[in-house]
């Protein structure tokens, strides 16, 4: 099974992805978390995608998906996999297609998880992530069992340097401008299904289950 997560910054993609790929025992691929993994570890991609994170801004395609099309010619993702933030651009998805089509294969779903724009900057603010095995907390609504530390692994949480509410602005532009076409292409591909993403994050997870499963 091959997934495509759709949504503003701040949605609950990667919430939501995490217990998709934890249900059907698929990897969860996010572009975002690549590039932070390469930026704390100060890697040349590191460097070079470092200000794009900073300012909001979309790393190149060109880069992005070559970065992408590299993940998921690993092993692990033969059977399937959950991509999260990727693409964010028709040219990315047009380029996803094309591999896919090369190989006979295709996207199954696209899940756009819909959330207006006035609640983003408070769950952007409020998140906070762990760097060692990607999960994602919220202070208020997802907390930790204990303050700052990882339910899964311990590890200390932090906050992302982007979701500083200027920064958030300029993503929430970006979005609309450069990624929300796609809601359109997956809809003309006949994958598209969108869930109430407003909901508390277990109903929203069943609302997925149950069209993946309809
Ligand atoms: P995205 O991957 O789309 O950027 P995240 O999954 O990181 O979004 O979620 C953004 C923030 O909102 C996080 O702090 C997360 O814990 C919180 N969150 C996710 N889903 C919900 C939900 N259904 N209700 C409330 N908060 C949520
Ligand atoms: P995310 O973790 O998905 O919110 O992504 C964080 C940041 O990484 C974005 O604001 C972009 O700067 C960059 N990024 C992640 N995925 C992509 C992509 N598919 N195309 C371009 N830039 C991306």
């Amino acid at each position: 099974m091959k997934i495509v997560m759709l949504g503003a910054p701040g949605a609950g993609k990667g919430t939501q992805a995490q217990m998709i790929c934890e249900k059907y025992g698929i990897p969860h691929v996010s572009t975002g978390d690549i590039f932070r993994e390469n930026i704390r570890n100060n890697t040349e991609l590191g460097q070079q995608v470092k200000s794009y994170l900073n300012e909001g801004k979309l790393v190149p395609d060109e880069l992005t998906v070559r970065i992408l099309l590299d993940r998921v010619a690993k092993e692990d993702c033969a059977n399937g996999y959950v991509l999260d933030g990727f693409p964010r651009t028709i040219p990315q998805a047009e380029v996803l297609t094309q591999k896919l089509e090369e190989m006979n294969d295709k996207i199954d779903f696209a899940i756009d998880v819909e959330v207006p724009d006035e609640n983003i900057i408070r769950r952007m603010s409020g998140r906070r992530s762990c760097p060692k095995c990607g999960a994602t907390y919220h202070v208020t609504y997802i907390p930790p069992k204990q303050d700052g530390i990882c339910d899964e692994c311990g590890s200390a949480l932090v906050q992302r340097d982007d979701d500083k509410e200027e920064t958030v602005k300029e993503r929430l532009n970006v979005y609309h401008k450069q990624t929300q076409p796609l809601i359109e292409y997956y809809g003309n591909a006949g994958v598209l299904k969108t869930v109430d993403g407003t909901k508390d994050m277990k109903e929203v997870f069943e609302d997925i289950t149950a069209l993946l499963e309809e």
